[in-house]
């Protein structure tokens, strides 16, 4: 059975083995890892690339198309794993130049968000570091192609990354380490939908990583009927959990708020947000819902008139409070929309 490339330890031992000395080494690693360099097209002295990673499994996931938005910089890529199942990752050019990569952690979903497409799904497995991993090198690999570089990785792509623990904090690991990837901690970005223990247990191992938290309601009963998470962690164990992140970790954690129309948009909702993160070091993130049409219709995105007014509102309150234009609405890459339509 063949090595995985990203198993740096193994691949430092190997073309240690093949007389390659430290400087050499380091510049394999950096054109695989920091370049998004395939292998094959490495430059390796008097070797041939192709028999010197023979021993190597490069890639782990098949590009099956490619989808470029017309009207913004978003592009969703269609994968496959090698047992044939698909996800997808969405490459996100914002205006500013920065780029930022959307990454899935699971195939389909755990949860069951009502307005959310990946969670129509169902739960057909975790996905693996490699597979991780790989929607990294392979976007990285489009914007090195494009003169563009990486510089924001988030997930908040199909699944809870949390539900697939292990294998996201080996990702996390070597996506951080100086030997491989070598991206700053803070522009990581881990998304959850609220699972107190889940959430602690990453900070602590991860406390420079940024975190973010899908509330999306102002009260329990909203919540509950959004996300069903809620029944099990209500808005005062999240409330818990966020007077504890303060005591593990420094800097803000991202509140996520989709706004739907007639749901949670009033400014009575924004006043019981205000009230429930009252004295939390956090941003507040409003994001304009994305209609899916083939999804429960009863869901619509709030107007810009209600977002600005929330916004207004939360900012006399004394929050910080951005506005998220997303992306990718035309190809179906924005928020909850993720879910194998292409
Ligand atoms: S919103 Fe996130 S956690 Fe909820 S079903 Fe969709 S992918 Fe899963």
């Amino acid at each position: 059975m063949k090595s995985s490339l990203y198993d740096v330890d193994v691949l430092e031992k190997h073309l240690t083995s093949k007389g390659f000395g430290g400087r050499d080494r380091r510049y394999i690693r950096r054109n695989i890892f920091r370049n998004f360099m395939p292998v094959e097209s490495l430059e390796c002295g008097n070797q041939i690339a192709k028999d010197l990673f023979a021993p190597f499994e490069t890639s782990y996931l098949t590009l099956i198309s490619r989808i470029d938005s017309n009207i913004d910089g978003a592009s969703k890529l269609l994968f496959e794993t090698k047992d044939g199942k698909r996800i997808e990752t969405v490459i996100l050019r914002i205006a500013s130049g920065r780029t930022s990569i959307c990454v899935s952690s699971q195939v389909g979903c755990t949860e069951k968000c009502r307005f959310c497409a990946t969670g129509e799904l169902g739960f057909l497995r975790n996905l693996t570091r490699e597979e991780i991993i790989d929607q990294v090198v392979q976007a990285g690999r489009i914007l090195a192609g494009e003169d563009r570089s990486l510089r924001n990785i988030v997930f908040m792509g199909m699944g809870e990354p949390l539900r697939n623990y292990d294998n996201l904090e080996k990702a996390i690991e070597l996506l951080t380490s100086g030997q491989a990837f070598h991206f700053a901690a803070k522009r990581i970005t881990v998304s959850s939908l609220g699972i107190p223990e889940l959430i602690l247990k990453f900070a602590e191992r991860f406390p420079d990583i940024s975190l973010a938290l899908s509330l999306n309601s102002s009260n329990d009963a909203r919540r509950s009927e959004v996300m069903p998470i809620n029944e099990k962690y209500p808005m005062s164990a999240l409330r818990a959990m966020l007077e504890k992140l303060e005591t593990i970790r420094d800097g803000f954690v991202m509140i996520e708020y989709i706004m739907f129309k007639d749901l949670n948009d009033d400014l009575n909702a924004a006043s019981e947000v205000a009230e429930f993160l009252r004295g939390l070091s956090v941003h507040i993130n409003l994001i304009p819902y994305n209609p899916d049409y083939s999804l429960n219709k009863s869901f619509f995105p709030s107007s810009n008139e209600t977002i600005d007014a929330f916004k207004d509102h939360l900012k006399a309150e004394g929050y910080k409070v951005t506005r998220r234009f997303s992306l990718g609405q035309d190809i179906a890459a924005a928020c909850g929309q993720l879910a194998n339509k292409v």
